[in-house]
């Protein structure tokens, strides 16, 4: 097929998940992909760019891993699918939720499989409301998230999501969702105790918020927060999406804050993105409750939970982490690209403040440095579409009011790379710098 064909094929036949439609009909697609390597993707046209976002926050451990490949087929041609329905059972799931249990935190033991974020945060608000039911508590039902939080489009998700346009996208969500201010342990106390605490099931939280923007919680933050769900009898989850699997430079973000929660929600880097698989962690406690306390069927599955070809590849994955250390070049890679954002805030009237954990980052775009003015027209979608034309796909959050890029390259990432990102932006903030008159 050529490019134009294909442009017209995907404007009438493709609708794009999370997109403008006004612009791709008017444009189509700006990239059509054709294969990646490492840090960078390739175009059908043969553009180079450098996959600054990990495509989704997912490709870890960067494009083209052949063996990430060959698992896969060899899983597919020994044992394509089979249930885990019921009594069944098959290796490759058994081998990943034993790893799983290796590396979580304290005592995260046990894994419910899914096959994406989305479904995973659908599946923990559903087993804390079962567990309250098994508890004799059924009353307790009610979940609060995080205003700037962010955890997908099921329907749970999408009402636990804090972003609103999230939310204003449908008009009937699921009931008995509250939001809480993102910094501010007293904010979720105020909330519980304003709700009741004997209504409350859950809250949940991203570790760094994401899509909000790369916003990493305070440093004392959670550790108030399971202060007051200890204190309330009210279950953490937390989301582990997007900084599960070495994004902050250690193995979970919420590591960084030395607490440990009752659920933690995975998917995107387990497999590096090379195929849809998500989870739901339950700790060693919740999981023998629901054994101690179950007497009927635990009623909640998907056909895909622990499909064996996405276990499969999620265990090659989880060993090349491993093995080329991964968590570890996230953490010193990040230090760097942490360092780069602060050359350009030096060089740059426009770069106020700079801030990251391990391989997520963030720069703030404002008008005056001193009292952080934004600007009226935000600048971040002219600096990515700047990044773009000269190879650096990064993502401008708008959010709220914000005008900030982000980013997220690959954990794979070496340093003459990341400074290839940081002369790519020296670069593209120039040029919009001069648009606007700076
Ligand atoms: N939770 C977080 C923190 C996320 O960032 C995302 C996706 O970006 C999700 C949940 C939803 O995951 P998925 O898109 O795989 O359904």
């Amino acid at each position: 097929f050529e490019r134009a064909e294909l442009q017209e094929l995907d404007k009438k036949h493709f609708l794009h998940p999370t997109s403008s439609i006004e612009q791709l009909q008017e444009q189509g697609p700006t990239f059509i992909f054709a294969e990646g390597q490492g840090i960078y993707l390739k175009d059908m046209d043969g553009r180079t760019v450098i996959d600054g976002l990990s495509s989704l926050w997912n490709v870890n451990m960067g494009h083209g891993r052949q063996e990430l490949g060959v698992a896969a087929m060899e899983q597919m041609s020994s044992l394509g699918f089979s249930s885990c329905f019921a009594n069944f059972s098959h290796e490759p799931v058994i081998r990943l939720a034993a790893k799983i249990a290796q590396l979580t935190p304290g005592d995260l033991n046990t894994t419910f499989f899914t096959s994406g974020g989305s479904e995973s945060n659908d599946t923990a608000f559903k087993i804390v409301r079962h567990y309250w039911i098994l508890k004799g508590q059924p009353e307790k039902k009610k979940i609060i998230s995080r205003k700037k939080s962010y955890h997908g489009v099921a329907m749970g998700a999408t009402s636990a999501t804090g972003l609103k346009p999230f939310r204003d996208f449908t008009n009937s969500l699921a009931p008995d969702f509250y939001y809480v201010d993102s910094f501010l342990p007293e904010s979720l106390r105020d909330m519980i105790e304003k709700e009741d605490p004997d209504t409350i099931a859950a809250y949940i939280a991203e570790p760094v918020q994401g899509t909000g923007g790369v916003l990493p919680a305070p440093k004392e933050y959670f550790k108030e927060v399971q202060k007051i769900c200890d204190e309330y009898n009210i279950l953490f989850i937390a989301d582990e999406v997007i900084t599960g699997f070495g994004r902050t430079g250690k193995y979970f973000g919420i590591e960084h804050y030395g607490v440990t929660p009752d659920l933690m929600s995975i998917a995107k880097g387990i497999t590096s993105g090379y195929i849809p698989l998500g989870g739901v962690v339950l700790s060693e406690r919740i999981h023998q409750e629901l054994i101690e306390l179950s007497s009927g069927m635990f009623l909640h599955g998907y056909t895909y939970s622990g499909h064996p070809v996405a276990c499969a590849v999620a265990l090659k994955n989880l060993e090349l982490i491993e093995r080329e250390r991964a968590v570890e070049n996230a953490r010193t890679m990040g230090t760097h690209m942490l360092k780069g954002f602060e050359r350009l805030q030096q060089k740059h009237e426009m770069v106020g403040e700079v801030r990251g954990l391990g391989l997520m980052g963030a720069i703030e775009l404002v008008k005056d440095k001193t009292t952080n003015e934004r600007f009226a027209q935000p600048a971040a979608p002219m600096v990515v579409s700047e990044a773009m034309k000269r190879g650096l796909i990064c993502r401008g959050v708008l959010y709220e009011g914000a005008d900030t890029l982000v980013f997220a390259p690959p954990l794979i990432i070496t340093e003459q790379q990341i400074e290839e990102m940081i002369d790519i932006l020296h670069d593209s903030l120039t040029a919009v710098g001069k648009e606007i008159g700076l």
